[in-house]
């Protein structure tokens, strides 16, 4: 059972909890440790890959490109198109899959050290911290009354936030406009409309989010905190504390009569979503682990065993046995089943993925035409789309009555990535026997490459 909560310990937490912001406490561990890291990785990956460059038949890129304006994603070697939508959704569902997969297991993961909210909040927070000093410090300056200083140091914050901010929107939108062009563009006022009205969106975005608004967006606007609970089993494992070892909490440690809990708040004061982990599972709670770290603190400077607060599943937290493996938890192994058909699936689309695609459009001008030699004629437009990055040459055939044949030119060269239509007259000698609407089919391949042509259904018209 828990101790009542002294005057003294309510007013020591509502400290942190209802001054407005929460000003967190800095800690050190390994959590901490993981989370700039994480901060690290996804940053330079984040800032960097617009950056880089793929050569391709002599044509220098930009290696990851969401070409809105040509409908086309470059993706290092790989360019997707509209038509590859299906690949696309294939990539989502399995990047959900996964995601549901490591929150069955081990809860919030995600938000804790990769989810941009996170990422950006921490960075945010340590320019704060530059500026203004440490937990205490900034909670003094914001109750303080204004001053010279106090706007001062408001204003050096605010400038660093909003030129981060700026920078972040600048890389965001070089994803979508190359970035060795945008960032030229920039100061000069060469900017589309879209691109400014992106700039600025995403600049402001990132600004509010991870400046002003932070543990908020997780407490109240994410709608993953909400229902992450429904991909939980008990056996998940979440940031926990242990009752049975930490109560009843003692802030003296009378000998034989107390837990582990010291009752220091410091794990409260360390909590970027400003909670109490002792009250349990919280859904603001995003499994960062800082609450570990400070703890484990508490319990070296105390002769304790350190994990009083560490990754615990419902079950253990109960005192009873964890499941071993999937067996047990099927919903762990309904995501990990999902998990593998979604990447089969995903594979079988790319295998499949086709370079060529072609479009039949029947002349409707004139149903069919008989020439002086007595052959009936009908006419189409093929529109053959290259999908590759080289320049590829075609060549028709179609089947159909007997002695059907193409009148006139049957090979096509159509330049990388683009769509060329042609204009194709498919004839069948009068004495063939058949009248009426007949099933033809046409094939297109590639001259490099016989084996993967593509076959495209129409229809001739006989008297
Ligand atoms: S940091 Fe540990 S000892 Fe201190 S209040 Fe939190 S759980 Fe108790
Ligand atoms: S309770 Fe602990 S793990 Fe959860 S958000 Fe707060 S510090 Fe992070």
């Amino acid at each position: 059972m828990h101790k009542p909560i002294t005057k003294a310990q309510e007013a020591r937490l509502a400290f942190y909890r209802n001054k407005g912001k929460i000003h967190a406490r800095a800690t050190a561990g390994k959590f901490n440790r993981l989370r700039w890291t994480m901060v690290w990785l996804t940053q330079i990956v984040f800032y960097g890959t617009c950056w880089l460059n793929w050569e391709t038949n002599g044509v220098t890129r930009q290696a990851v490109l969401l070409d809105i304006a040509h409908e086309k994603f470059y993706l290092f070697g790989l360019v997707l198109w509209p038509q590859d939508a299906l690949l696309m959704a294939f990539g989502l569902i399995l990047a959900a899959t996964a995601l549901f997969f490591v929150t069955a297991i081990a809860g919030r993961l995600f938000c804790g050290f990769a989810c941009p909210q996170t990422v950006y909040t921490a960075i945010f927070a340590w320019i704060e911290a530059r500026v203004e000093g440490d937990h205490l410090a900034r909670l003094k300056l914001d109750q303080s009354p204004l001053s010279a200083r106090k706007l001062g140091l408001k204003a050096i914050k605010h400038g660093l936030w909003l030129l981060f901010a700026a920078w972040t929107a600048i890389t965001f939108v070089g994803y979508f406009t190359p970035i060795r062009e945008l960032l030229p563009a920039v100061p000069a006022g060469r900017l589309g409309p879209w691109e400014s009205f992106w700039l600025i969106f995403y600049a402001a975005f990132t600004y509010v989010q991870a400046g002003l608004a932070r543990e908020a967006v997780c407490q109240h606007m994410c709608p993953y905190s909400r229902f992450q609970g429904v991909m939980f089993d008990p056996d998940t494992r979440n940031v926990a504390y242990d009752p049975a070892r930490g109560e009843p909490r003692n802030s003296r440690r009378q000998a034989g009569s107390s837990g582990d809990c010291v009752d220091c708040g410091i794990c409260v004061q360390v909590c970027p979503t400003g909670i109490d982990i002792r009250d349990g599972l919280q859904y603001q709670c995003i499994n960062c682990g800082l609450c570990i770290d400070a703890c484990d603190q508490v319990m070296d400077k105390i002769g304790a065993p350190r994990g009083l607060i560490r990754f615990m599943s419902e079950r253990e937290v109960g005192g009873a046995t964890p499941t071993r493996g999937w067996i047990g938890r099927p919903r762990v192994a309904a995501y990990a089943a999902l998990l593998l058909v979604f990447s089969l699936l995903a594979g079988w689309a790319l295998a499949e993925r086709s370079l060529l695609l072609v479009d039949v459009l029947r002349d409707r001008g004139a149903l069919h035409r008989e020439t002086a030699d007595g052959t009936i004629e009908n006419a189409y437009t093929l529109k053959l789309m290259n999908l590759d990055e080289n320049r590829r040459s075609f060549t028709v055939d179609v089947s159909g009555p007997a002695n059907i044949g193409i009148v006139g030119e049957r090979e096509f060269t159509v330049e990388a990535g683009s769509i060329r239509p042609v204009s194709l007259t498919v004839a069948v000698p009068a004495d063939s026997g058949a009248s009426g609407i007949q099933p033809i089919q046409f094939r297109v391949w590639d001259q490099d490459r016989p084996a993967s042509s593509v076959l495209e259904k129409s229809s001739f018209v006989l008297p």
